[in-house]
């Protein structure tokens, strides 16, 4: 090899080595990186709670295991509700016969986390067997608005769009994830409010996201409009509007909740 053809193998394989190593790698020799970083804006610092159960730093919290403040009696207003709180262990239990509880504050798309016990005594079956309800939007008294059943389904057969975790007659939930009665379930749900034109027609129905005991349960579903019992959901034009817990009328014995808190998005 002459000293010319040895300078050109020196710098032809300069020039070729690095790009072949890079080539090999799998990586883009070109471009720059920067060009695709983004910035701003900056999210907000959320310092989460102990454990994901626990409430983070910008929860509005619903119940800290005290007092029923937060809620009013959907039959007359009053507050704090009057279902039973049991402060020394920090929950409470519906009082059935005085109806269904809501918070005194309303809201649009948010991140729930609600806990809730059947009994170990519990009765009955089918739908009247620890049967109450999470009204994800409470639209008027009585049981109207979005409800997310809350029944045991341990061991009750029923039908399936009317079991734990489904959106009652709407949605069947992905999974049974129920917990033995006498144990702590958690709902952890993401909703997204129904959207309404001025004309009051529907701009956008409403979504829910709900894990059921870290079980996905519903996938961003989207709703048909409020629960019926009878008949179809349909949708009528609402703001803001509260959380609210059923007591519903079968006679078994009566659930309670605990640790409740919610994220406003
Ligand atoms: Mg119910």
């Amino acid at each position: 090899m002459t000293r010319r053809t040895l300078t050109i193998a020196i710098c032809t394989s300069a020039v070729w080595l690095p790009l072949l190593v890079v080539a090999a790698r799998g990586q883009q020799p070109q471009g720059d990186p920067k060009a695709t970083e983004v910035w701003e804006p900056v999210p907000k610092i959320v310092t989460p709670g102990k454990t994901a159960s626990d409430a983070p730093s910008d929860a509005i919290v619903l119940f800290d295991g005290k007092n029923l403040d937060q809620w009013v009696s959907v039959k007359d207003g009053s507050s704090p509700a009057q279902w039973t709180v049991d402060s020394k262990d920090g929950f409470f239990t519906v009082k059935k016969g005085t109806g269904n509880i809501q918070t005194k504050r309303s809201f649009t798309d948010y991140q729930l986390h609600i806990e809730w016990r059947i009994p170990t005594d519990i009765t009955g079956k089918d739908q009247a067997r620890g049967n109450s309800g999470v009204f994800l939007a409470s639209v008027g008294t009585g049981d109207a608005g979005y409800e997310l059943q809350v029944l045991d389904c341990y061991d009750n057969k029923t039908y399936v769009n009317g079991q734990t975790a489904s959106i009652y007659k709407q949605s069947i939930p992905l999974a049974n994830a129920c917990r033995k009665p006498g144990e702590w379930q958690t709902y952890d749900v993401i909703w997204t409010a129904p959207r309404f034109n001025d004309d009051g027609s529907l701009k956008s129905p409403a979504r829910v996201t709900v894990f059921h005991n870290g079980v996905l349960v519903q996938n961003n579903y989207e709703l048909k409009g409020v629960t019926q019992y009878i008949g179809q959901p349909t949708y009528k034009k609402h703001g803001p509007a509260p959380i609210k817990l059923q007591d519903h009328g079968d006679p078994s014995p009566a659930i309670s909740f605990r640790n409740i808190w919610v994220r406003e998005l």
